[in-house]
């Protein structure tokens, strides 16, 4: 009788299909596979061979296999099968995000010839208006070596330049050099500066790589030296054949923290984030998966690569909220880390200035080793911190005259000034004076915010976007103004005080050009005095050596939130954004203007002991029974009217009653409309996380099996980062 083969698909299905194994074909689990599937064909994983095939029933075969060895190993589908449980989120789509797109539609897994580019010609007789391509000729010219095509599209020109240099034979394709990734720069391979006395007493602490599984929480101060930490970590523990994962968030991915990398380990290190396009995914995930001894540099995503030789793992800024996927296969990437390094047996450090709760409370419990890094690395020392209340003065683009006295003042010491505009639950509204009608967005349940430079008014929750007009859209008067602090109010206020300084302004929609924060870092490294005004943005991982004040224009939005996460998020976010603050030799001052300056949780704040008001936001969360004390999971609805999202909770919701379990809901949610979508949730909050999990399980079978509402979207997830 022929064997029978469990397949996963691509497809948002609870199940997995079975098919027959023609003869003398052997399978294995994480094998890619092609088989009929409905009328066409379709690519499947392997999950499990050698099953029993029921008795009666006529299974079709499988086509053919992909390739003869699996392309997830053995770790990756235990990882995989064990998040997908976890996460409640079928296999199959679990699976396959393990695998580059390329492989996800069928593509053979093997490179692609890189296709290399030199120059053989100097343009003289290019026509006059032939810009681009002269540019081009010139950029090629000047990369003596040639240069792969896809780094041309990167660099601006188009495949058309390319084609007409190439009809007129001044530039050709070659076969590309061998290795071509050695030949970018000669290689210099350095050590940074040794070890400070913190430095090493911590490094010290950290388990070593070879000594199985250890979760080490490494608590360094904003500037302590965690990279160079990891570097050194990393230099001393990894062998010539081991591979390592580096986990960042997307944001500090930038060049800078590439190019230390790189001065340590050349070409042994690779990056992995959403800004690759096909091919460069399908290489590098080759690479992994062929074991070549790498140390990778990926954000969220990188976690699910098919590694043969892990032996460390590092999850920078381990606090991130970007490390929670928030739609499909809703994972943490920091907590498959985890569980990665325990499958591995190899130790896995997470750093962070201001660690989340869960891993404090981890690391109180005993689960995690805490590491402490409590000074500043070479000579800086951490900044100082002080409120200053606004209530009742006067303020100017959301500035306080104190504020822009010290601005002046740091500036007129040679110095540089970051004024840092709090984004969460504050942004510029148009308002009518004499109404007060405020503009929503036709789409969400939100107000439009304001942007000046073109005079439109944008939705932050989906992309409408619409001309602003001079008059109050409801009464005609032209007392139509916007109120609230943004980020171009701000800086306009800031150029006005301090027409001799230029004044650089940091957030999304002034970096959206490819490029521009490479321009502005630059500005800034300079070291000559500015001041940099911006958005969360400016709060990550940046080292701005020369910048020695910060001023918050406003800490309180967070503070008085119906979200349970708020709290940790703006301390978080104040305390790193003050980290930029002093980093160099000189001391940093940081002024956090707000109306609450007796607020117990800001007055800590300024004693500067992250740990200790973590303890203090655990207590709260305790006495709310929010996690990390308890599990929480949520169920979510999404349709076109508020009705049927709760009509489908509403079925669920009885589903959920079982002892230990706690259902809140269900209800619409924070933002309950977005993109024209009307949605509602329904929260569970469970002691036990194991039989939350079972529960979750039953849940999801049963749902299959009913018939829902249709054009009713619902789903799960676990450990939500937003409620
Ligand atoms: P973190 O990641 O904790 O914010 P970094 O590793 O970026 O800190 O270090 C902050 C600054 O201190 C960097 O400019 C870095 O080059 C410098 N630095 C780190 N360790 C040392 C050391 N041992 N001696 C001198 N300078 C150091
Ligand atoms: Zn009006
Ligand atoms: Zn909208």
């Amino acid at each position: 009788m022929p064997l029978t083969a469990r397949i996963a698909l691509n497809r948002p299905l609870r199940r997995l299909f079975d098919y027959s194994v023609p003869e003398g074909v052997r399978l294995v689990p994480g094998q890619r596979v092609r088989i009929p599937f409905g009328r066409q064909q379709a690519i499947g994983l392997v999950v499990q061979t050698g099953v029993e095939p029921l008795p009666g029933i006529n299974l079709k075969p499988v086509i053919a296999t992909m390739e003869d060895w699996p392309a997830l190993p053995e770790e990756t589908v235990s990882l995989l099968s064990w998040a997908s449980d976890y996460y409640q989120h079928p296999l199959g789509e679990c699976l396959f995000t393990a695998l580059p797109p390329a492989l996800r539609r069928g593509r053979k897994a093997e490179e692609k010839p890189v296709e290399w580019w030199v120059a053989c010609g100097h343009g003289e007789a290019l026509p006059a208006n032939a810009h681009r391509q002269r540019a081009l000729l010139e950029w090629l010219n000047r990369h003596s070596q040639g240069a792969a095509g896809s780094d041309i599209i990167r660099a601006g020109f188009t495949r058309t330049q390319l084609r007409t240099l190439c009809d007129r034979e001044l530039v050709k394709s070659v076969s590309p050099p061998s290795p071509h990734s050695a030949t970018a720069e000669p290689e210099f391979l350095a050590t940074g500066p040794t070890l400070s006395g913190a430095q090493a007493a911590a490094a010290e602490e950290l388990a070593s790589a070879g000594s199985g599984f250890s979760a080490s929480l490494l608590y360094g101060i904003t500037g302590s030296g965690k990279t160079e930490l990891y570097l050194h970590y990393l230099k001393q523990n990894l062998g010539t054949e081991d591979q390592a994962l580096v986990l960042v968030p997307e944001i500090n991915l930038t060049p800078q923290t590439v190019a230390r990398f790189r001065h340590y380990f050349g070409t042994r290190i690779v990056v992995w984030h959403s800004a690759l396009n096909d091919g460069e995914r399908l290489t590098t995930w080759l690479k992994i998966r062929n074991g070549e001894p790498v140390i990778l540099i990926g954000t969220r995503s990188a976690v699910l690569l098919p590694f043969t030789g892990l032996q460390a793992i590092i999850v920078d800024e381990e606090h991130d909220s970007s490390y929670k996927q928030g739609e499909g296969f809703r994972y943490s990437g920091r907590d498959l880390a985890v569980y990665r390094a325990h499958l591995n047996r190899c130790p896995v450090i997470l750093g962070s200035a201001t660690p989340s709760l869960e891993s404090v409370y981890n690391a109180q419990q005993g689960k995690y080793r805490l590491v402490r890094l409590e000074e500043r690395a070479g000579n800086a020392t951490p900044p100082v911190i002080s409120l200053l209340d606004i209530r009742s003065r006067p303020l100017e683009g959301g500035l306080s005259r104190p504020a822009l006295n010290a601005i002046e003042q740091t500036l007129a010491r040679g110095e540089q000034a970051l004024v840092f505009v709090n984004r969460r639950g504050f942004a510029p509204v148009m308002m009518c004076f004499d109404c007060g009608h405020m503009v929503e967005c036709p789409r969400c349940d939100t107000r439009l915010t304001y942007h000046r430079r073109d005079r439109a008014m944008r939705c932050h929750h989906c992309d409408y976007q619409t001309a602003a007009t001079e008059h109050c859209p409801k009464c005609q008067s032209d007392a139509f103004k916007p109120v609230g602090q943004g980020t171009e109010r701000t800086e306009d206020i800031l150029a006005t005080a301090f027409p001799d300084t230029p004044v650089v302004r940091v957030d999304r929609d002034s970096t959206q050009r490819k490029g521009s924060i490479q321009g502005i870092l630059k500005q800034v490294n300079s070291g000559e005095p500015c001041v940099l005004v911006g958005t969360q943005m400016l709060a990550k991982g940046h080292d701005f050596p020369n910048v020695t004040l910060v001023v918050v224009v406003n800490a309180d939005g967070g503070l008085f939130s119906v979200d349970f996460r708020a709290p940790e998020q703006l301390i978080q976010t104040l305390l790193q954004v003050s980290g930029r603050a002093g980093r160099g030799t000189k001391p940093g001052k940081v002024l956090v203007q707000t109306c609450h300056s007796d607020h117990p949780l800001l007055k800590t704040l300024c004693e500067g002991h992250y740990l200790d008001i973590a303890d203090q936001l655990l207590s709260e969360r305790d006495e709310g029974q929010f996690p990390p004390f308890r599990a929480m999971a949520i169920f979510r609805a999404e349709a076109d009217t508020m009705e049927k999202s709760l009509q489908v909770l509403d079925v669920i919701k009885p589903l959920t009653n079982a002892p230990g379990i706690e259902t809140w809901g269900p209800l619409p949610a924070m933002i309950a409309r977005r993109a024209d979508k009307h949605r509602a949730q329904l929260v569970l909050n469970a002691r036990n996380r194991k039989r939350l999990n079972t529960l979750l399980t039953g849940i999801c079978q049963e749902l299959d099996r009913r018939k829902l509402p249709a054009g009713v979207k619902w789903m799960i997830d676990v450990d939500p980062q937003e409620t």
